[in-house]
């Protein structure tokens, strides 16, 4: 397929590399693609960055039937473009795609397109440290009915964002709250795509969370209330006696990409690692015993996100001495110095762009 390419009349002012926020700005161009059960997949384009226009009886409005991906692009201290893993974002939005009865897209088509759109755009990807071009690449269900149902036509677009170093004042740990209350997913579920809905559901709970002063929301298992799932959006590791472990893929996991670069990396190191479920009551009893070293979370926005302090109940606990404990640094260290060509690729992880 022939990617169309439209330029923009006017280019928008960049922003200031050490001004950038997350997800507040939008590049020149964005990337869009239908589909039409006769066609599949067709027409994709390169176009100005615009809004989308829709029928308010649009399906995705009203069922939530819409996934999305996020990665980054990272200039390197050469001034190239890279991606990180890109392959496995596709191939992971095309399994959001089957849970949520979306078509699937050609993963090498796709990912040759994101790298036509970042070619247009490579003079956004920022050069200050840490600082990235944030890519959302997003299906949407866009048939105009209200029945339930599959919708047959959908809309893939990319739009991209600039943005900035998510530790500008240090790798700082967060307080994290573990609901009893409210859970993510069950298995069975979605709880393993990445899809729309699973977000709007994970509000009240971080709004609860929030209100008590805590950042994020530690999620048990939806069946029992008792097994570690995740950790806001990101993927959690916990250092007991020096395992690392990280709850196995359930089914109502993400599997994020990070979380299983820290276990090759984790792998590579020799160090223990166990992908196994683990209950809050483990974690409990390991800090009540001094073994419980360290907890951190994994995703694409922060890398690698430490805990400090942990509330279970009326049990408030400190993880370590409060403050990034040595695998987190180490593991943050090793992926940022790959995704920004500071070191060797060992796993050959990295896709060059431009
Ligand atoms: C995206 C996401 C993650 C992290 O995945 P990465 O591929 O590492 O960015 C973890 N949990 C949830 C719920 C997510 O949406």
């Amino acid at each position: 397929m022939q990617i169309t390419i439209t330029q923009a009349d006017q280019l928008k002012s960049k922003p200031d590399d050490a001004k950038l926020g997350f997800g507040t700005l939008f590049t020149d161009h964005m990337f869009n693609m239908d589909y039409h059960p006769d066609k599949g997949w067709h027409n994709p384009r390169i176009e100005p960055y615009t809004p989308i226009a829709m029928d308010p009886a649009t399906m995705v409005l009203h069922y939530g039937q819409g996934i999305f991906e996020g990665l980054k692009a990272y200039r390197t201290g050469s001034g190239k473009i890279q991606l990180f893993r890109p392959g496995n974002n596709f191939k992971r939005l095309n399994r959001s795609a089957r849970m949520l009865c979306i078509p699937e897209l050609d993963e090498t088509f796709a990912l040759d397109a994101l790298k036509a759109l970042l070619v247009i755009e490579k003079d956004w990807v920022p050069r200050a440290p840490q600082t990235s071009l944030y890519i959302r690449p997003t299906i949407i269900a866009t048939d105009p009915f209200l029945g339930v149902r599959a919708s047959y036509t959908y809309r893939y677009f990319i739009i991209l964002s600039p943005v900035g170093a998510y530790y500008a004042e240090g790798f700082n740990p967060v307080k994290i709250w573990v609901t009893q209350d409210h859970v993510r997913a069950v298995s069975g579920g979605v709880g393993e795509a990445k899809t729309i809905g699973n977000y709007a559901a994970s509000l009240l709970a971080a709004e609860k969370a929030q209100q008590q002063g805590y950042t994020q929301v530690l999620w048990l298992d939806g069946i029992e209330r008792k097994f570690v799932e995740e950790v806001g959006s990101m993927n959690i590791f916990i250092v007991i006696d020096d395992e690392l472990i990280s709850p196995a893929l359930s089914g109502s996991i993400l599997p994020g990409i990070t979380r299983d670069s820290v276990i090759s990396l984790a792998k590579m190191w020799n160090i223990k690692v166990s992908e196994r479920k683990i209950s809050i009551d483990e974690v409990i009893d390991a800090h009540g015993s001094g073994k419980l070293q360290e907890i951190f979370g994994s995703g694409t926005a922060a890398v690698i996100s430490p805990v400090g302090e942990l509330k279970y109940g009326h049990q408030v606990i400190t993880i370590g001495d409060g403050q990034a404990g040595p695998l987190a640094n180490k593991f943050f260290k090793a992926l940022i110095d790959i995704q920004y060509g500071n070191s060797q690729d060992p796993m050959g992880w990295i896709e060059p762009v431009a």
